[in-house]
């Protein structure tokens, strides 16, 4: 008798051995130390909009040996964090851009995770007027989810302290020195809304900018100075332009609307073309993708007509940016 494999896998006794390995497996992997680094280093959990799927939505992470800052906390970021790795025990803080959802949807996710990880201090949410307003809703919304989890794991593993999330509102400018790090703030275009901002870090010679939401204008022109990497948000017009229609011509004509309506807000590949012609930012990475490629003639029409020193990011990517060194070394999933 010839017995398959996949009539094996029925047999209980093997179900508990592959159960016993899977597992054993998945806890070395939890428990393998984040590998640290001297290098500024800058993760993509999450370079999706709201206008396609397939990806997290905007969430970046900025290490150094002695921080970890995210900007924005896109649905589905949370979970990148965790398949990368990332030192949630020290999480320092997230900065938001604005209040999109889909620049905030995981905040309550990620003081979650880090809570659990035992992040020492609460977390602090970083963001313009407004953040106030937010952070107070999250608390409040997840207060009952705080409670249970104490209640059920005991005040010893979750500090209830430690669950509540904390708030900074931020001007544009330098927001925060600690050690080698500098981080600024500049203000974004975004219209209507208003205040948004991107932020960009400097440590120990390297740099880095993350747009968030935006259009290319003269902030950004000035925060890309000298910069060695810019993330920006990037909205592809021939493929936004064929949707709307396409929405239109099926008889769609709220999804038209709405798929055109995106077009003033976001950098369009062109626009960011430019920009790398006329600045000395040394690599661009689009991410934010407007709309989230679904095939590769899409990522295809992204790239068109950009320089070797632009790419498009995608979940998982990451960036390492030796301390005294002009190489960024690009590590894709
Ligand atoms: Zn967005
Ligand atoms: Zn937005």
């Amino acid at each position: 008798m010839v017995v398959t494999a996949r009539a094996l896998i029925k047999v209980p006794a093997v179900q508990d051995t592959l159960l016993e390995r899977g597992t054993a497996a998945i806890a070395k992997r939890g428990s393998t130390p984040f590998p640290e680094s001297d290098s500024l280093r800058v993760f993509v959990c999450g370079s999706a909009s709201p206008l396609g799927m397939g990806q997290a939505q905007a969430c970046i992470a900025v290490i150094t040996p002695e921080h970890f800052f995210l900007i924005d906390s896109g649905a589905g970021s949370t979970n990148n964090i965790n398949r990368m790795g990332l030192p949630l025990n020290r999480l320092d803080g997230v900065l938001l851009t604005h209040f999109h959802s889909d620049h905030i949807a995981e905040i309550y996710e990620v003081n979650l995770a880090s809570w659990v990880q035992a992040r020492p201090q609460p977390l602090i949410i970083y963001g313009p007027q407004g953040v106030d307003e937010v952070t107070n809703a999250v608390n409040a919304g997840y207060r009952q989810d705080r409670v249970y989890r104490t209640s059920h794991h005991g005040a010893d593993l979750l500090p209830p302290a430690l669950g509540i999330l904390d708030h900074e509102t931020i001007t544009p400018g330098v927001i925060l020195q600690d050690g080698e790090l500098t981080i600024s703030a500049y203000v974004a275009e975004h219209p209507p809304i208003e205040p948004a901002v991107g932020y960009r870090f400097d440590y120990r010679g390297r740099s880095v900018v993350i747009s968030g939401d935006s259009n290319v204008n003269g902030d950004t022109m000035k925060i890309v100075d000298g910069a060695d990497l810019l993330l920006h948000d990037a909205l592809s017009l021939p493929t936004v332009t064929a949707l709307s229609k396409a929405l239109g011509s099926a008889g769609q004509p709220r999804q038209s609307r709405i798929v055109a309506d995106v077009m003033d807000y976001h950098a369009s590949t062109d626009s960011l073309i430019k920009l790398g012609e006329n600045s000395n930012v040394d690599m661009v990475a689009f991410y934010h993708l407007v709309p989230v490629p679904q095939v590769s003639v899409v990522e295809d029409v992204f790239i068109r007509g950009v320089p070797d020193n632009f790419l498009l990011a995608k979940d998982l990517m990451s960036f390492e940016l030796p301390i005294g060194s002009a190489e960024i070394l690009v590590n894709k999933p």
